[in-house]
């Protein structure tokens, strides 16, 4: 087989402190600077023998560091996000300029399900693939024509063609390691998520979640609503070559829609890691029963980050959260009791959301008391300011998106600013020098973002 094409997988660079969320990219900066690991990009990196993976934001590469490399490749292959797509136009039309024999294509769930509005946007990108990219691209590096790779829309003579669509990819085992390719091509000290520890190293064990919550990107687009996963051996040998590649990892985290959606599965792997020694979290719902957070807790886990969304059973039951209160109560209390951390996550403006549900969700989070995070909501118009911010998008006539996004702030207030609270962070920071300097940072930017909320309001 001939040598595949020189690729060059390409996380633009973008606003100042772009946050590259979720395995991908993720909306806007937000309160606090964060960087997830690119690890769909470096997934199809790891198919295509001789690539290399570029994540501009957090290495703090500009435009005029990423458009010198067009020259010494034939495909670039960029990832893209509904926030970020007119950035990464410019950037595509930027290497285009620097050598117009370089092929460029958009992947991402954005352009996924707007295939030819994303072709439409510029002339320099040439294919715009669906949504589980990583056999397409492979494909089209082989250098097979683009009529012949399915899950693929480009463009020929002027026009746009689709091909058919790809099947979902069964044998998840397929999949080389993504350690290697971080390993290869990234700094890992320049990933940081404010709740864990640092240096930290992120990947899937799996793809889709059997959830159906209305509002979440991710089944809807690239994963589905069957939880494929990988062999438990093939995880544990994942993570065992990453405690080889980086032996000052502190923790590995596996960012799954629901690593808890196949509690025998999570069991077992969690044995797989207890026997290698590492600390590791993962995303959950919170409906674990207590005898699978003990085996978890026993095997290293240390953190559970736990979409709750809303205070609110009426909101929750509107957005086919599939969760009780009751019962994410339960599960808090008997987490909590093991020891394990929870970082929780609520979103303001659901569908339904009045004034008093607001005020019901903030007293459920200072009540359970996980360490808590806003989650935007995404909608068509912009979702974030001139200077890269979120904001909130969607408002109702009984609530104005100023309105919600205020509530973001009030919540944080009046969730972060309680002498319980602040405790808990002072002691946190007193056993962690390395903590301590970084909360201190992370606290710098939050009450940025508070004053910024405050005079704007
Ligand atoms: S459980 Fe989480 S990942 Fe799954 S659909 Fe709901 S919000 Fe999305």
């Amino acid at each position: 087989m001939a040598a595949p094409l020189k690729t060059l997988f390409l996380h633009p660079p973008s606003f100042e402190g772009f946050d590259g969320g979720a395995g991908a990219r993720y909306q806007a900066r937000r309160e606090i600077r964060s960087f997830w690991y690119p690890t769909w990009l470096a997934q199809t990196a790891a198919l295509v023998p001789g690539s290399r993976l570029v994540d501009a934001p957090p290495a703090g590469l500009t435009l005029d560091d990423v458009v010198p490399l067009a020259r010494d490749y034939e495909l670039a292959v960029l990832h893209t996000s509904a926030a970020s797509f007119a950035h990464d136009v410019g950037v595509a039309e930027a290497l285009k300029r620097e050598n117009a024999r370089l092929r460029i294509g958009f992947v991402g769930a954005h352009v996924a399900v707007e295939r030819a509005r994303a072709l439409g946007a510029s002339p320099a990108i040439e294919f715009v693939a669906g949504n589980e990219f990583d056999f397409t691209i492979q494909e089209i590096a082989q250098g097979r024509p683009l009529a012949k790779v399915a899950g693929l829309s480009y463009r020929v003579n002027g026009h746009f063609e689709r091909t058919p669509e790809r099947a979902p990819l069964e044998n998840m085992d397929a999949l080389p390691f993504v350690v290697d390719v971080y390993h290869r091509d990234l700094v890992i000290e320049q990933y940081f998520i404010g709740y864990l520890l640092h240096p930290y190293v992120s990947l899937y064990t799996g793809r889709g979640c059997r959830s159906k919550c209305t509002f979440c990107l991710w089944p809807q687009t690239v994963g589905g609503h069957r939880y494929r996963t990988r062999s438990v051996e093939h995880v544990v040998a994942e993570i065992a070559q990453a405690t080889r590649h980086f032996p000052e990892v502190k923790e590995y985290f596996f960012d799954d829609d629901t690593f808890t959606d196949d509690l025998p599965r999570a069991e077992a792997i969690a044995r797989g890691l207890g026997r290698l020694g590492v600390t590791w979290s993962c995303n959950a719902k919170a409906n674990v029963p207590e005898a699978t957070l003990r085996v978890l807790r026993d095997n290293g886990l240390r953190l559970l980050l736990v979409g709750y969304e809303s205070g609110s059973q009426d909101i929750l039951n509107r957005v086919k959260k599939g969760i009780r209160l009751d019962v994410a109560r339960r599960f808090t209390r008997e987490a909590t009791a093991l020891g394990i951390k929870i970082h929780g996550t609520f979103i303001m403006g659901l569908p339904g959301e009045t004034r008093e549900t607001i005020e019901e969700t903030i007293r459920f989070a200072r009540d359970i008391d996980p360490e808590a995070q806003e989650q935007g909501w995404l909608e068509k118009t912009d979702l974030v300011d001139a200077g890269g911010t979120q904001t909130s998008v969607l408002g109702y006539p009984h609530l104005s998106r100023e309105e919600i996004f205020a509530s973001v702030a009030r919540f944080y207030r009046q969730f972060y600013f309680r002498p319980r609270k602040l405790f808990g962070f002072v002691k946190e920071m007193a056993r962690d020098f390395d903590v301590c300097r970084r909360r201190l940072a992370e606290g710098r930017e939050f009450l940025k973002f508070l004053a910024r909320r405050h005079s704007s309001a």
